[in-house]
């Protein structure tokens, strides 16, 4: 039986995006060098279980395992479709699989830390310690980073709507050149409505091969049957091509929320991830805005400041509000809200919106490229 200690300074609950990025950080800062670590997943995370996909300018920290990048996109909605360059930016995508075999290879080697695959079945907090239970044992700790996320907390409260970006993807592999290899398919809303918002998202990796994504933000899932339904008629239709072989399988659901969800973190607990709410509310892009929120909690850490003071909150939640209050009451308005907005302003506009990196003056701008009366009667009906 394998001897290990069972009170750690610090437990990742969570091998996912936000732990393996967490650790990986802790482990290359001198001040966490003789901190032990338990980092804890149920699943060995051998499968290439999701992509990421996210954009930046020039280089970045994932390059080496980055897959395939892309300098241009297509948007297509009922009046427009377009191609755009989005230099500087670069779309980027990288297989989950890569990024845990990347992260493990390096964790394995610190001798501060310890890695289990157990499931977390209940952790609890006393003045001085977390108390946590797996299938197997049982850890204490001084401090938790938890990120298993459950959609429970947002659901049960009516403040903030929680629409869910839902999703089922193939990578398909087509018989003859279909794809545009240079180009990812961003959104495409000439794919029906049904009274919600959706479009089909793609990324070809060569001339005939492709994720390609069938995407809803709305509140409720479909049945397995109608996404994938809606993906065959797309390839056979659209993409004109009834002959392709479907490589591999992707699903999800990301919360598209302005919930609070950091007043959930506690003096020993802190939220992390998804389940930390680093979710981008009116976008469910969470890989780069995880990536980035992670210094800053390296940073509140190594200054001693409680976790409860930890906050990312600023002006760009009331944007995100606003969006996600118009989808919630007119879902079937999502494509006129993208449509005109890929109409009045450039990618690039719209990108560094989105990356939180605008000026007020080029916010506005951006809002203003939307539908006024949607915006204008979800604002009226927040502040009345
Ligand atoms: C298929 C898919 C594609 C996505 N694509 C993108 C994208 O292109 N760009 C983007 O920005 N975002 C994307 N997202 C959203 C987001 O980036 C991912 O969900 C990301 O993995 C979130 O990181 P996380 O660490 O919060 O959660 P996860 O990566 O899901 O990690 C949570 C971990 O907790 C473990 N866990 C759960 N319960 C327990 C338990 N009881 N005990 C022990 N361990 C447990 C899980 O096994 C998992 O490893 C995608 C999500 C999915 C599902």
């Amino acid at each position: 039986m394998d001897y290990y200690p069972s009170h750690f300074d610090y437990i990742i609950i969570g091998a996912g995006a936000a732990g393996l990025m967490l650790a990986h950080a802790m482990t290359n800062d001198d001040y966490f060098s003789e901190a032990s670590i338990l980092i804890l997943d149920k699943d060995q995370k051998k499968t290439n279980d999701r992509t990421w996909c996210f954009w930046e300018k020039g280089s970045g920290q994932f390059d080496e395992i980055v897959h395939k990048s892309w300098n241009h996109i297509y948007f297509e909605g009922k009046e427009l479709a377009k191609r755009y360059d989005i230099t500087p930016y670069s779309y980027k995508m990288i297989r989950g699989l890569d990024f845990y075999e990347k992260r493990f290879e390096k964790l394995k080697n610190k001798k501060n830390v310890t890695i289990k695959f157990e499931k977390v079945l209940h952790f609890s907090e006393s003045d001085i310690q977390v108390s946590l239970k797996t299938t197997s044992n049982t850890y204490t700790a001084t401090t938790v980073f938890n990120s298993i996320f459950s959609y429970e907390a947002a659901n049960s409260q009516s403040t903030y709507p929680v629409i869910q970006q839902h999703f089922v993807g193939w990578k398909i592999e087509t018989d003859r050149p279909v794809f545009n290899a240079d180009t990812v398919t961003y959104m495409d809303f000439s794919v029906p409505q049904k009274g919600n918002t959706r479009f089909m998202y793609v990324l070809p990796q060569s001339k005939n091969e492709a994720l390609v994504e069938y995407t809803l933000f709305s509140k409720d899932l479909l049945d397995r049957e109608e996404y994938e339904e809606a993906l065959h008629t797309y390839i056979t239709t659209k993409l004109n091509c009834p002959n392709y072989i479907i490589a591999d399988r992707e699903q999800g659901s990301i919360p598209m929320t302005c919930y609070n969800f950091a007043q959930h973190n506690t003096k020993r607990i802190l939220n992390i991830g998804t389940a930390g709410g680093w979710a981008k509310p009116s976008t469910g892009y969470t890989f780069m805005s995880t990536a980035k929120k992670i210094p800053v909690l390296i940073d509140h850490l190594k200054a001693g400041k409680p976790l409860t003071s930890l906050t990312f909150k600023n002006r760009f939640w009331y944007y995100d509000l606003l969006l996600l209050d118009v989808l919630s009451q007119n879902n079937e308005m999502g494509h006129q809200v993208f449509e005109s907005l890929f109409k009045k302003k450039t990618p690039q506009s719209i990108l560094k919106f989105l990356d939180e990196e605008s000026s007020v003056l080029e916010e506005l701008s951006v809002i203003w490229g939307c539908p006024k009366w949607l915006f204008l009667r979800a604002l009226i009906n927040r502040l009345s």
